[in-house]
């Protein structure tokens, strides 16, 4: 589903997705991993992608890099770049334009050659370095990501660095093709918290040093609110809400999204047992008729299992997916449940 448009005239933005929709076919079924997802990324901006597994990030992560593979297919969309579409062939023309971290950095490194080989080469394809020049380059690069001794490293192989200094040497990997996006898929999730903390600091330092516009996934809505300009939370392929990281921390208009902040630790009051979201997320095989989260939701009355939510504005930078907030349309028998949504909404007081 797609976000309404605010209606600005202003420049294009540095990525612009609009009604993605990224299907897997197999015999069985098709699942719609991404279904009408939009969103927009800034110079120098980091947006962030949070919900729980399976609820498209990484998919959408992919078929903004043009990643996607066989029975995977983008279905119909948008995904601008710079304004160029991309979608259609175009991802080789901005091959180094946008780069991607992922969550495991031992499958990020080839185990055979070394950090700094595999560094050269990046510089090679994007930025035409050979020679001396590509291993200067990647000396300054590990160095940018905080390795010591890295004119040393540069020749060790991928399994003589911790698991932290492998990420580290991941990231000076996507620098090297000199990004003006970096995309982070989960790229702290293996990692414990101390090295964590160390990596988010890194990336923050690079954004404001390289002027990178970041777009970063995680399932962590701690990592979200102290990385992120912007959320977008994703449920089963969709984006069902949108705001400004702090409008959103203050004042969570979907309930998926409450339920997401209520079971962060600390959140909640002392001595109370950590809130959790019952159930799972369902696997999308069609297009959506209702709103997905109903099961699940503690907010769902009878319209939920028959209209789908489109997102409307609930603030002036804030729009979310639910029927709480709109009009809820009429069945096809001409009745309506706003009778009931009201008496819902009383009695929550
Ligand atoms: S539309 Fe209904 S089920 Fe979906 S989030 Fe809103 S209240 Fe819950």
């Amino acid at each position: 589903m797609a976000a309404p448009d605010d209606g600005a005239d202003g420049d294009e933005p540095l990525l612009a997705v609009e009604d993605l929709t990224t299907v897997f076919h197999t015999d069985k079924e098709t699942i719609r991993a991404v279904d009408g997802v939009s969103f927009e990324v800034s110079e120098g901006e980091t947006v962030g992608v949070v919900g729980e597994s399976g609820s498209g990030k990484s998919v959408t992560a992919r078929s903004i890099l043009g990643l996607i593979e066989s029975p995977g297919t983008i279905e119909s969309g948008s995904i601008r770049f710079r304004g160029e579409e991309l979608t259609g062939g175009n991802w080789e023309r901005h091959r180094g334009d946008l780069s991607i971290v992922f969550q495991d950095p031992i499958n990020s490194m080839n185990p055979v050659y070394t950090v700094g080989n595999q560094i050269r080469e990046a510089l090679r394809i994007h930025q035409g370095l050979r020679g001396q020049a590509a291993r200067e380059e990647a000396v300054r690069l590990l160095e940018a990501v905080g390795i010591p001794d890295a004119r040393r490293r540069v020749g060790e192989y991928p399994h003589q660095f911790s698991g932290g200094m492998r990420q580290r040497a991941v990231i000076a990997m996507a620098l090297a093709c000199d990004p003006d996006l970096l995309v982070c898929d989960e790229p702290t999730t293996a990692l414990d918290v101390t090295i964590q903390a160390q990596i988010l600091e890194l990336l923050d330092d690079l954004q404001r040093e390289e002027d990178l516009a970041i777009l970063f996934i995680t399932h962590d809505m701690g990592v979200i609110e102290e990385t992120a300009d912007r959320v977008n939370v994703m449920y089963a392929g969709e984006v069902v809400e949108s705001a400004p990281v702090e409008t959103l921390f203050d004042g969570p208009a979907h309930p998926y999204t409450r339920g997401l902040l209520a079971s962060i630790p600390g959140r909640t009051a002392t001595g109370d047992r950590l809130p959790t979201i019952e159930g799972e997320v369902p696997t999308p095989t069609e297009s959506a008729s209702d709103c997905r989260y109903a099961p699940r939701c503690p907010d769902a009355f009878d319209a939920c299992e028959r209209v789908h939510p489109e997102h409307v504005r609930v603030g002036p930078d804030q729009t979310a997916a639910c029927l709480l907030h709109e009009e809820v349309r009429p069945r096809p028998d001409g009745r309506g449940d706003r009778g009931r949504r009201r008496r819902r909404r009383g009695r929550r007081g």
